[in-house]
């Protein structure tokens, strides 16, 4: 096998995509390049600042137990740009989870803001279509969006794949969710059951402290998640109207004294059900077009890091 002077390209920067790149990178002096349709790099590991704090709006916290043997893991310990409280086994990043995205794609060759339309074949390469009117031009390519967007991809691009296989992956569902981050007057160290706390039967499911686990400087800066039947319910309101309808839960929570600072929605959160063959996909070997991402697994950040893994690995057996 010799792919050293072939040109990878992943879509997506979140976490399924770091860890194929780092994995391929690691065995094959194959060129790498990392596209993403967000300004940000991580995907749904995602920091925002507001005034002088800061919030975790996705992923808030996470286990490693599986993932100890993963040299990268070892090294973001090492560092310090993850850990937990307590020799608790919730994990987060100090500073925010996108530091974990940030540290590393260090050296990476990544570009924001490219949003892949399409994918067309030519002369045994392929050229991705992005929105932006750019292009890139590469032998192989695995995708890690979110499964929906990746099929409206593949879609676009009149690849051929097994009917029945796409129809399974078709059926690939994500829960939306709506975040709201709220700078607090009180402390609602009550709710705070190690790093945020779950509420059943509420439009509001769930209360995290950013300064708990070290990303907000400020106190009180709390990471708010709707429930996936509000979320889902309310999705294309507006946000005003979304916080007005909450209000009487979060004054139940915080008082009378918050104070919205952002909004986000996910349309794509977390999975509803998983794909169950394996922990990623090869659609075709040669040039080499491969799904990875957390529906592939458990729909957290230990799956989408073994997904991420599982592609690179097929990549690298792959015979070119
Ligand atoms: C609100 C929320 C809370 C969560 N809480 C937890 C938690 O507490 N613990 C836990 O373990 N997990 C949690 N998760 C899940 C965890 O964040 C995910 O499992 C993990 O981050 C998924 O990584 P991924 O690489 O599969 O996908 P993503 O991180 O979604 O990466 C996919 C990337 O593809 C990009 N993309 C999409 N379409 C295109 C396109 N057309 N062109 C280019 N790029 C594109 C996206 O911008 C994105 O960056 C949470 C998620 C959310 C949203």
């Amino acid at each position: 096998m010799n792919v050293s002077k072939r040109t990878l390209a992943i879509a997506g920067s979140g976490l399924s995509a770091i860890f194929t790149a780092l994995t391929i990178k690691s065995q094959l002096d194959t060129n790498i390049v990392i596209f993403d349709k967000a300004r940000g790099l991580g995907g749904r590991l995602a920091t925002r600042r507001a005034e002088n704090g800061k919030f975790d709006h996705g992923a808030q916290y996470f286990d490693i137990s599986t993932l100890l043997d993963v040299p990268e893991i070892q090294i973001l310990l090492d560092e310090k740009i993850i850990s937990s409280n307590n020799n608790s086994d919730k994990f987060f990043s100090p500073g925010g989870m996108t530091n974990i995205a940030k540290f590393l794609l260090k050296g990476f060759d990544v570009k924001k803001e490219h949003k892949l339309l399409s994918i067309s074949e030519i002369g045994g390469e392929y050229s991705l279509n992005f929105e932006n009117a750019q292009s890139i031009i590469c032998d192989d390519i695995i995708l890690s969006c979110p499964m929906p967007q990746t099929i409206e991809i593949l879609r676009n691009s009149k690849i051929e794949y097994d009917d029945s296989e796409m129809d399974s992956l078709t059926k690939l569902e994500y829960d939306p969710c709506i975040v709201i981050m709220v700078k607090s007057k009180n402390k609602i160290s009550e709710y705070n059951k190690e790093l945020g706390n779950m509420f059943a039967d509420q439009d509001i499911s769930w209360v995290g402290d950013n300064t708990l686990k070290k990303v907000s400087d400020e106190e009180n800066f709390y990471t708010v998640q709707c429930s996936p039947e509000f979320s889902f319910k309310h999705f294309d309101l507006e946000y005003d109207k979304t916080n007005d309808l909450l209000e009487k839960e979060l004054t139940s929570i915080f008082g009378k004294g918050y104070e919205i600072l952002s909004n986000h929605k996910w349309r794509y959160s977390i999975p509803k059900n998983y794909y169950s063959n394996s922990e990623s996909l090869v659609i075709k070997n040669n040039n080499f077009i491969g799904l990875c991402g957390d529906i592939f697994t458990n729909g957290k950040f230990d799956g989408a890091v073994r997904s991420g893994i599982s592609i690179a690995d097929k990549y690298i057996k792959n015979e070119f």
